[in-house]
């Protein structure tokens, strides 16, 4: 990583990856205190866009808005920063991260006496859950670890802290041999994964975890509720207990980093056929077609660069 050739967003100005840095006194290094964003950029043949900027950036200031960071940059500068940082770096189909965060100042758990500074960073990224995941499904497993409860950490604010929770769920999951956990709210009801919102087919509609202040206000959630509901799926919201995830025809994750990712067992019982599913292809392909530019971009999710 110390060799990127990239070049990063900070504070306004553009600085070398291995510049990039921050003091270890920061108040983010010792409370979490950051609120971030996962976007990403897809090239195709018009150009390289990015999906959803407006949402994304909208979202960024949401969550700073609840743990009173006050951005000192507008949206649109924003908006123009993550445009120029593709531009600056010649980036095709790439993950962008833009954080907020509370940098140096005094150390105390009130962070009014920290600045709060912005950076901007992009990468190639592939597949988060692999290529072969996105064909054939992956392996997923219920977490012990659960969502904290509405009172404790508000989750419509994407922040570093929050990904502790994610994290626990994340290594149980790997030791037991998963690919992703699934996690369950505070009163055991199915949640969401620990970067992605969850989906289940039964019959021909499709039931997704309602906000139910456990779960992220997904925008790949939105985008696949606003695709299946125009193929004519009737899309539900609502609560959703752990074993309908086992008898459903399919389940599948979405999500910035993870798309539109099928899954093939979960707890070790197979879902469905055991692999992906066909109403589970029919809406990875037409989020694909859209970010590729293979159809019209008519809901205008794409800001070309
Ligand atoms: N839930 C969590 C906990 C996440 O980290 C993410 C990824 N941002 C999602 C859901 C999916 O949200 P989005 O589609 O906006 O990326």
């Amino acid at each position: 990583w110390d060799d990127k050739e990239t070049k990063v967003w900070l504070d306004g100005k553009f600085v070398e990856w291995k510049d990039a840095n921050i003091s270890l006194l920061s108040h983010v290094v010792h409370y979490g205190t950051s609120v971030f964003e996962g976007i990403r950029a897809y090239s195709n043949e018009n150009g390289v866009a990015v999906y959803r900027l407006e949402e994304h950036v909208q979202r960024l200031f949401d969550s700073a808005k609840i743990y009173k960071m006050d951005i000192p940059f507008t949206q649109e500068e924003i908006a123009e920063a993550i445009l120029e940082t593709l531009r600056v770096n010649d980036l095709g189909g790439c993950y962008i991260r833009p954080i907020v965060f509370r940098g140096y100042g005094e150390l105390g758990v009130n962070p009014l006496g920290c600045p709060v500074n912005v950076a901007i960073a992009a990468w190639e990224w592939g597949s988060y859950l692999g290529e072969e995941g996105m064909a054939n499904g992956v392996d997923i497993g219920v977490s012990s670890w659960r969502k904290p409860a509405p009172d404790t950490f508000p989750t419509l604010a994407k922040c570093g802290a929050n990904y502790m929770n994610s994290q626990l769920a994340k290594l149980e999951a790997l030791d037991n041999g998963f690919d992703e956990a699934i996690m369950l709210d505070y009163e055991g009801h199915v949640s969401e994964g620990s970067g992605e919102n969850i989906f289940l087919v039964e019959g021909d509609k499709l039931y997704t975890p309602a906000m139910s202040s456990s779960n992220l206000k997904g925008i790949t959630r939105d985008s696949v509720m606003t695709i299946a509901r125009d193929l004519g799926y009737e899309v539900i919201e609502e609560t959703i207990s752990r074993e309908r995830l086992y008898i459903a025809d399919e389940v599948f994750f979405t999500g910035t980093a993870a798309e539109v990712t099928p899954i093939r067992s979960i707890d070790h019982r197979t879902i469905g056929i055991g692999r992906r599913g066909p109403v589970s292809e029919k809406l990875q392909t037409a989020f694909f077609d859209i970010v590729e530019a293979k159809v019209e971009d008519k809901y205008g999710w794409l800001t070309y660069i």
